[in-house]
């Protein structure tokens, strides 16, 4: 995709490589001073990403930069609280403090910040330093979320602007309701424009479709800022520029508003993070802290396994079809729960990469599950009636390609997408071993917290609960996992049994 934007790149790079300080550009008087916007958003850690790119220190650094020829936001799109391996744990607090220290002054809800409890996503709030904004997000009763407006304005450069943000409406926790985005949108656009905001722009979390619709019915919204997509969007709707930059700040987007006589032109640039951008001290302190509390916890990083097979872990390919992660997984699940079979939802697995062949590490295998549920591992007896209604649930429209899409051990059957849903499983539910499993017989199922226990993924499981009340002490599949390669495989691990889910 072509970039028409004249390239503020190249002097942003420039001037923080070359450290020619600030003479390089001269600082432009209100009257003609652009309005700058730094998007970031789906930022899961503040640390580096493998390959030692990326990073909120340098994130930092930039906006530093840039705000030395006048104000720029720096805005986050969404979904930082939760999940990753330090949220685990944390629950969102090193993030809060690393976006504290990076200089983060306004956010909206990602679905992932309704992952946290009540209490825990109140007090994160109330400690951020960086404003709130969600006019179709609020708690239960009806009401915002304490300090979270549903709109907001702000001077910049003596020109009011006008925020508001919504999220993608999804089933949250019951603390939580959303209502309908666009009507909120438009409810909120109405109120900017009568407070007198002469720039408006949404901060979003939802698909890309549904923001272009947005900026296509709004024709008084300027401009939107997105996130939930991991990937970056530049999409154009006439002048009005939809933005997205990619996840766990790979990269960030810069838009830029500069006065015309007619109103505002508007450009952009996708600015890589890459190590051509120094970190900034203050943030990246707090980055490294939280990093060597991870270590603390997991103790050093070490090699546990080999596997000779390349455990893919990718979304596309766990959330469509039986995966050789998802296989390991829940065959650890089954014999460390002594259970006849298991079933885990795929979006409970994080990893969204490849594991190649070879020497595999602690560290690697904790970021498969990065809930704060620790996935915790329930089990309880269910009938063959009842298990063929949960893995409909998991072969249903609306379910493949998406988090409830299950990954199964102990069980083998044939379903047909063209089906309606709800009678797609062809045939019996068989064991392993090509025993029916009949619709009255019972069998031992191991399934994790979130769907068993939580309703998570639309599934109702009644027969958790004894199981589920008795939650904190369930083994934690990182633990099963760890037990299956490390001991019962003797530390070789060879590619599990397949066949297990045939789609027609
Ligand atoms: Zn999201």
């Amino acid at each position: 995709m072509s970039r028409s934007a004249v390239s503020a790149f190249s002097a942003l790079a420039a001037s923080l490589i070359l450290l020619s300080g600030c003479a390089v550009t001269p600082s432009p008087t209100p009257a003609n001073a652009p309005l700058r916007f730094l998007l970031i958003n789906d930022v899961y850690f503040g640390d580096t990403v493998r390959d030692g790119t990326a990073g909120l220190a340098r994130v930092a650094s930039i906006r530093d930069s840039l705000q030395r020829s006048g104000p720029v936001s720096l805005v986050l799109a969404g979904d930082f609280l939760s999940p990753s391996l330090l949220s685990k744990w944390y629950r969102g607090e090193q993030m809060r403090q690393e976006l504290n220290a990076a200089g983060v002054q306004r956010v909206t809800f990602g679905n992932h910040e309704f992952e946290l409890n009540r209490d825990t996503l109140i007090s994160r709030i109330a400690n951020s330093r960086f404003k709130w904004t969600s006019a179709n997000c609020m708690l239960s009763t009806g009401e915002p979320f304490p300090g979270v407006s549903r709109w907001d304005t702000s001077t910049i450069n003596g020109v009011k602007v006008g925020v508001f943000g919504v999220t993608i409406v999804e089933g949250y926790s019951k603390y939580v309701k959303c209502s309908n985005a666009d009507s909120a949108a438009h409810s909120a656009i109405a109120a900017l424009k009568g407070s007198g905001a002469q720039i408006i722009y949404g901060l979003t979390h939802q698909t890309k479709e549904a923001d272009s619709l947005l900026l296509m019915r709004e024709p008084d919204l300027n401009f939107i800022l997105g996130g939930h997509e991991h990937e970056w969007h530049r999409i154009l709707i006439g002048d009005r520029r939809l933005l997205k930059a990619d996840a766990n700040a790979r990269s960030a987007q810069l838009l830029t508003l500069t006065r015309a006589a007619n109103g505002w032109t508007q450009s952009d640039e996708l600015i890589r993070i890459d190590k051509r951008f120094p970190f900034q001290a203050a943030t990246q302190a707090v980055v490294s802290a939280w990093n060597d509390s991870a270590a603390k916890r997991l103790g050093r990083e070490r090699v546990v396994a080999t596997t000779e097979f390349p455990l893919d872990g990718r979304d596309a390919v766990n959330r469509t079809q039986e995966s050789p992660l998802g296989d390991l997984v829940t065959d650890a699940m089954r014999l460390g729960t002594s259970s006849d079979a298991a079933v885990m939802n795929s979006g409970t697995m994080r990893i969204d990469d490849i594991l190649a062949a070879g020497p595999i590490t602690n560290y690697q295998l904790e970021s498969i599950f990065l809930f704060s549920d620790e996935t915790r591992i329930m089990s309880f007896p269910i009938t063959g009636s009842r298990l063929r209604a949960i893995l409909e649930h998991g072969v249903a429209e609306g379910s493949v390609g998406k988090g409830p899409y299950l990954q199964v051990s102990g069980v083998k059957f044939t379903w047909d997408h063209t089906k309606p849903t709800g009678s797609r499983i062809v045939g019996d539910i068989m064991k392993s071993d090509g025993t029916v499993i009949g619709p009255n017989d019972t069998i031992k199922l191991a399934m994790n917290v979130y769907p068993a226990c939580e309703g998570g993924d639309g599934y109702v499981v009644p027969e958790a609960k004894a199981a589920c009340d008795m939650r904190d002490s369930a083994p934690r599949a990182v633990d099963l996992l760890l037990k299956r390669m490390s001991q019962d495989s003797k530390g070789r691990v060879s590619p599990p049994v397949a066949g297990r889910v045939i789609r027609q």
